[in-house]
């Protein structure tokens, strides 16, 4: 990325020119969500503007538009993971949803008691609450993958862990704590050898690297439109049309069913199935939207300058006595967890940010994580492609200062 392409950029992001407490805004909170270009809010404008009509049951120009647009997201969606059929593509909330669908809807299809499920140790808990729900509801089993020193899944456990009482393994593509890329190819290898399918956790990989769902081989994979420069409130699910044809539907309602009686009610085909009630027709558009803003920029540009932004923040980090980086996994994703000496990570963060910086604290929705390290929660910093180096150097002066005056 040249200085050109960045200024460029920037002004695609109209609130990265806010001033915060009178401050310039540096926004290094990428990981809990990303700021919106200006192509994505006017699709939301255009779209309640022009073609704002309820889909698929209405039979009049406004309606057939908005569901041309709908369903042209999905294909957009479908291309964007490299699925291969648009079908397998379902809209939810977000990655939650996702993956409550999926612990839903498959657990009712599949587990009895006695059956395990597999996750790992760095998961949000939005990737382990569902499960442990349904574990209670069928009296499961979850088992969990633990990590070394650096961060990094250990497979030699999880070949353990798989076994023929697993139903399904479900894990974070990348931690959002730990920045860990984790190998999922060879985890779903692994899983596939024994024939158990495999739900991959996208929230913090798809914006951040080249993901291929058809190469991976996952059975579903589900992401959050806001955490990709998209809107919030909307997200996608991927399964593999022979699992989502296999497990029942998620929710009842209008859009999902093709008859209904009220001796019977008969489903509608993927991926309609999994969606009951009014879709998000305008966020979809919106998501379509975000997508292709950064395929035109290049997933594997925007990888390649992030990892720059990775490298030169944490050398920079270094500097500072007390430094501990958590997290230092070989292949890691432009997230930056830490703490210094023994100061609380909260003190770092309300300084920081009366200084126009905005970083993360706490447990980052990854208690189980932040408690197997036997740590208070981390300042996490977490870079998009449109920050800069200039503004890790300010963040460097700033965290020096904030320090100083807690040590
Ligand atoms: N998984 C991971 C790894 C995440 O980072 C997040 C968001 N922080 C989620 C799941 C949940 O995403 P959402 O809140 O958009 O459903």
């Amino acid at each position: 990325m040249n200085k050109q392409e960045l200024i460029e950029i920037r002004n695609d992001f109209p609130i990265l020119a806010e001033k915060v407490y009178n401050k310039d805004l540096i926004y290094f909170d990428n990981a809990a969500t990303t700021q919106k270009p200006r192509c994505v809010v006017e699709k939301i404008e255009q779209s309640y503007y022009h073609y704002n009509a309820n889909i698929h049951r209405g039979a009049h120009f406004l309606s057939i538009k908005a569901t041309e647009a709908h369903e042209a997201a999905r294909t957009s969606v479908a291309e964007f993971l490299g699925a291969t059929k648009r079908e397998e593509i379902i809209f939810t909330r977000g990655t939650t949803e996702a993956i409550n669908l999926v612990a839903t809807s498959f657990g009712e299809a599949f587990c009895k008691p006695g059956d395990e499920i597999i996750v790992s140790v760095l998961e949000h808990h939005s990737n382990i609450v569902p499960w442990q729900m349904l574990c209670e509801r069928k009296g499961l089993k979850l088992r969990v993958i633990s990590i070394n020193d650096r961060g990094e899944l250990d497979l030699e456990v999880y070949k353990t862990l798989l076994n023929e009482k697993t139903r399904i393994v479900s894990v974070a593509h990348v931690s959002n704590v730990l920045g860990t890329i984790n190998p999922v190819k060879e985890i779903i290898r692994l899983a596939h050898e024994k024939d158990i399918p495999v739900l991959i956790d996208g929230a913090q990989s798809v914006p951040h690297i080249h993901v291929n769902v058809t190469e991976l081989d996952a059975d579903f994979y589900v992401f959050s439109a806001h955490k990709i420069y998209g809107p919030t409130g909307i997200g996608a699910l991927y399964g593999k049309e022979k699992w989502l044809n296999a497990i029942p539907p998620y929710q009842g309602g209008g859009e999902m069913i093709k008859s209904v009686t009220f001796e019977k009610t008969t489903y509608n085909e993927l991926p309609f199935k999994f969606e009951a009630g009014t879709p998000d027709y305008i966020g979809s558009t919106a998501f379509a939207e975000a997508l292709r803003y950064v395929q035109q920029i290049g997933m594997d540009k925007i990888a390649a300058y992030e990892h720059e932004l990775l490298s030169y923040g944490t050398e920079r980090l270094m500097e500072i006595e007390g430094m501990r980086i958590i997290g230092t996994a070989r292949e890691k994703s432009s997230v930056i967890s830490f703490l210094v000496g023994n100061i609380h990570p909260y003190d770092i963060g309300m300084l920081l940010d009366k200084l126009g910086i905005a970083v993360r604290t706490g447990f980052h929705c990854a208690q189980p994580l932040i408690d197997s390290l036997g740590i208070p929660g981390t300042v996490r910093a977490s870079f998009a492609f449109y920050n800069t180096k200039e503004e890790i150097d300010a963040f460097i002066t700033a965290l020096k200062r904030v320090v100083g005056m807690l040590s």
